[in-house]
C-alpha cells in the first residue's frame, strides 16, 4: 500500500497526517489555523520531512469552506467566499502541489470526514449518508447513490432555514451571511452568544440543550425529508456533548411525526442518528482516503 498524506483544515486547526489508515498513522502534527502563509508553509515543512524518508504517492485535502472542489474549473483548489479573515480565495492546492510534486486530492472537511467514516467507521456499507459536524460553524456533506455530493459546487447544509420563533428565542443568529440559518442558531458562538457560556461549560439540564436539539431536529427533519439518507453521523465539538443525542432522537421523531414510515426512524434512531466512529480523526483520515483516489485518477 503505496504511503499517503492527508491534511484536514478545519476552522481552528490544520490537522497533517502521513500513513494508510487509522490502524497506520506514521506521523500527524496539529498547527492552530491562522494565517495562509503560516499554515501552508507549516504543512509543507511536515510533508517535505516526511518525503525526505520515505516518498508520499498522494496528498489529500479536506477543507473549510465554501471552496472550489472541481479539478476542471479555472479556481480549482481554492477556498472562495469565507468570511473567515485572510482566507477568502486562498489557493491552498497549488502550493502544496508545487512543493510537494504529487496528485492532489481536494473537498470539503465534511466530504472528507464522510469518506473516512465510509471507508472506516460508522457509514461503512452505506450508499447514501450525511456527515454533519457541529462545531465552531455547522456543516454537512456525504454521498448520494456511492458518491460525494458536489453539484454546483457542494452541499452548505449549515445555511438552511430553519423556523426561529422570536418570542421563545430573541437570538439573531450569528451568520454574517443569514443571521439566523441553521448554523447561524446551533453553532458553537451561537450557545456563547445567547447563553453567556461556552457549550461545555452549560450543565446537562440546562434548557440551552432541548431549544439546540430543537433546531438541530428541524435542520435533520429537513435532510431526512431531502436526501432520504440511510443514517446520519454527527460530530464536532458540540456533539461531544453525548446526551444531545438522546434530545435529538426524540424531537427528530415528534417532527417528523409518524410520516416516515422506514423502520430506522420508527424503531431505531440511536443507531440513525450516530456519532462518528472515528471520533475527532473522521476529517483527517478522509483525506488519506481523497489521496488514495485522486492517486487512482492520477489528479495533478
Ligand atoms: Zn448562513
Amino acid at each position: 500500500m503505496p504511503l499517503l498524506g492527508g491534511i484536514e483544515a478545519g476552522g481552528t486547526k490544520f490537522v497533517c497526517a502521513v500513513g494508510t489508515g487509522p490502524e497506520d498513522i506514521r506521523s500527524e502534527a496539529r498547527f492552530p489555523t491562522s494565517s495562509p502563509g503560516e499554515n501552508l508553509g507549516q504543512a509543507i515543512d511536515f510533508f517535505r520531512q516526511q518525503q525526505s524518508r520515505e516518498p508520499l504517492a498522494a496528498l489529500g485535502i479536506a477543507s473549510f469552506g465554501p471552496i472550489d472542489p472541481n479539478p476542471r474549473s479555472p479556481t480549482f483548489g481554492k477556498i472562495t467566499t469565507t468570511p473567515k479573515p485572510g482566507w477568502a480565495h486562498t489557493d491552498i492546492v497549488a502550493p502544496l502541489r508545487q512543493a510537494l510534486g504529487i496528485p492532489m486530492g481536494f473537498d470539503t472537511d465534511v466530504n472528507g470526514a464522510a469518506l473516512g467514516e465510509h471507508r472506516w467507521g460508522a457509514a461503512q456499507g452505506l450508499d447514501t449518508f450525511v456527515y454533519l459536524t457541529v462545531g465552531t460553524g455547522l456543516g454537512g456533506g456525504g454521498m448520494v447513490n456511492g458518491k460525494l455530493m458536489h453539484g454546483l459546487m457542494h452541499p452548505e447544509m449549515g445555511h438552511m432555514r430553519v423556523p426561529h420563533d422570536w418570542n421563545a428565542d430573541p437570538y439573531a443568529g450569528f451568520c454574517p451571511y443569514h443571521g439566523d440559518c441553521w448554523g447561524g442558531l446551533t453553532a458553537g458562538p451561537a450557545l456563547q452568544a445567547r447563553w453567556g457560556t461556552r457549550a461545555e461549560k452549560l450543565p446537562v439540564d440546562h434548557p440551552a440543550w432541548d431549544l439546540q436539539a430543537h433546531y438541530l431536529s428541524l435542520g435533520l427533519a429537513n435532510i431526512v425529508c431531502l436526501l432520504s439518507p440511510q443514517r446520519i453521523v454527527m460530530g464536532g465539538g458540540i456533539m461531544d456533548q453525548r446526551h444531545l443525542f438522546p434530545l435529538i432522537h426524540n424531537q427528530l421523531k415528534k417532527i417528523l411525526n409518524g410520516y416516515i414510515q422506514a423502520k430506522p426512524i420508527i424503531e431505531e434512531m440511536d443507531s440513525y442518528i450516530v456519532p462518528p466512529s472515528l471520533g475527532s480523526r473522521a476529517g483527517v483520515l478522509g483525506a488519506l482516503v481523497l489521496a488514495q483516489e485522486a492517486m487512482a485518477q492520477q489528479l495533478w
